[in-house]
């Protein structure tokens, strides 16, 4: 086939390549292919998959004044995101039936400028609407087992995660946890809160690590009942991450992520940087901090938890009332990068496993994303290893750019996202019209837009 567009000369792998793309897919990589109409230069250059990131909250309809499929997306796109999985909630209606599935379809069409894929919501009431999103082609069903902060979406008690489990192994899909005890969060922030503590410190301790723990153990023994894959989203400490992994080597079908606000951030940036840095499970110790990097060989992906929220949501004393959510849709591979490459030497092909290949194998959207490989999506990032970003506010292209990365120095830059071959972002700033898809899961495990 006579490719369109040719990258020259990019870093892929260890060797130095070139890719050929046709009709948005990769047709050829390898050394001096032949010449192309379009070419762009990607000499010193890492040529990645696109990032897949597996939990962003894009809120529309009903709280796009949060964040919008545009604004997100925006801000994945230039983050060297190209396919993001937006989680059933905080938009309202909340996506746990067909209609809705529809309503947020309708939101992201013509909008979205990266391909968006969708969890549907496992609920109390009625299970036969998890059929209903099955049908639609949901990549899986998220859960709550604790309160989610917003009325529309209540938290599932245990008979609801047992049996949506039955019901989604028999559906083929994964449930997803949020995974903190209902019962230890709720009575602790209740004495918190009727005994006025409310400063940061108080919240976290509010949530404290044995209530991740609890709860992950417990998720961990419904799927193993159920034979229903589990994905336990941010997990917070190592210990967490210890507990999937060893479920997972006695034959439980479960993954964990993990997000770059606990491997970078830690209680003390949480105290300093306030409502910004709230999130649930919240920021923990420097020691547990420490401990999650030494345990991130048993994580299969890294998700950015893109949870944002209007500025006047995140003002005042009391940190159980502020918006917890981490606005972080444009630092995922950015922040990673730094971190875990530039600072840690982990091998940039791991990187691409935790950001992309681990996601997509894990959620159906494989082999057409998550990989550099001929027949796969031209969902493509280059990144500089030699230049750098100053994180700036004025950078960040989601709604409301309340990032707590703001003012970090980062090693590499993302100067170019590709989108199935087209060039959607470039050095930070949007370089085409949206032209992302709505993925669906088919029955099959086909993916179609
Ligand atoms: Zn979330």
């Amino acid at each position: 086939m006579t490719a369109e567009l040719v990258l020259r000369g990019a870093k892929v792998g260890d060797a130095t390549a070139d890719l050929a793309i046709a009709d948005g897919r990769i047709v050829a990589i390898a050394s001096e292919l032949p010449g192309a109409d379009e070419e762009i230069d990607a000499a010193e250059l890492l040529a990645l998959p696109g990032v897949v990131d597996a939990h962003v909250h894009l809120n529309e309809p009903g709280r796009a004044h949060w964040e919008g499929f545009a604004t997100g997306t925006s801000a994945l796109a230039a983050g060297g995101t190209t396919c993001a999985i937006d989680m059933p909630l905080n938009s309202i209606p909340a996506t746990v039936d067909g209609a809705a599935f529809d309503a947020k379809l309708r939101a992201a069409e013509r909008t979205a400028y990266i391909d968006v894929a969708l969890w549907g919501g496992l609920v109390p009431g009625d299970a036969d609407r998890l059929d209903e999103l099955a049908e639609r082609g949901v990549v899986g069903f998220k859960a709550f087992m604790a309160a989610s902060g917003v009325d529309e979406f209540p938290a599932a008690d245990d008979l609801t995660l047992l049996e949506g489990m039955v019901r989604a192994a028999r559906l083929r899909l994964p449930v997803a946890v949020h995974a903190e005890s209902d019962e230890l969060t709720r009575g602790l922030t209740r004495r918190a809160v009727r005994e006025g503590r409310t400063a940061m410190r108080d919240y976290l301790r509010a949530r404290p690590a044995i209530a991740e723990l609890e709860a992950i153990g417990r998720a961990i023994a419904f799927a193993a009942e159920t034979g229903c894959a589990l994905h336990v989203v941010h997990v917070s400490t190592a210990r967490g991450v210890a507990l999937v992994a060893e479920a997972r080597g006695r034959g439980v079908d479960v993954t964990c992520e993990t997000c770059p606000h606990y491997l970078v951030l830690d209680a003390d940036d949480a105290e300093r940087l306030g409502a910004i840095a709230k999130c649930a499970p919240p920021l923990r110790d420097p020691a547990e901090r420490v401990a999650l990097w030494e345990r991130l060989g048993d994580l299969e992906l890294v998700a950015s938890d893109h949870s944002p929220s209007p500025a006047e949501l995140k003002q005042g004393d009391d940190m159980f009332a502020v918006w917890g959510g981490i606005a972080g849709a444009q630092t995922l591979l950015a922040l990673l990068y730094d971190e875990a490459v530039a600072r840690r030497g982990l091998a940039v092909a791991r990187l691409v496993e935790l950001l992309a290949g681990g996601p997509a194998r894990r959620f159906g959207l494989a082999p057409a994303k998550g990989a550099l490989a001929v027949g796969s999506d031209a969902d493509i990032v280059l990144l500089d290893p030699a230049g750098s970003w100053d994180v700036a506010r004025a950078d960040l292209l989601d709604r409301h750019g309340l990032s707590p990365f703001a003012g970090r120095r980062l090693s590499g830059r993302v100067v170019r996202t590709l989108l199935r071959g087209r060039t959607i972002a470039l050095d930070g700033r949007i370089a085409s019209p949206p032209a992302g898809r709505v993925l669906r899961r088919g029955r099959g495990g086909r993916i179609t837009a």
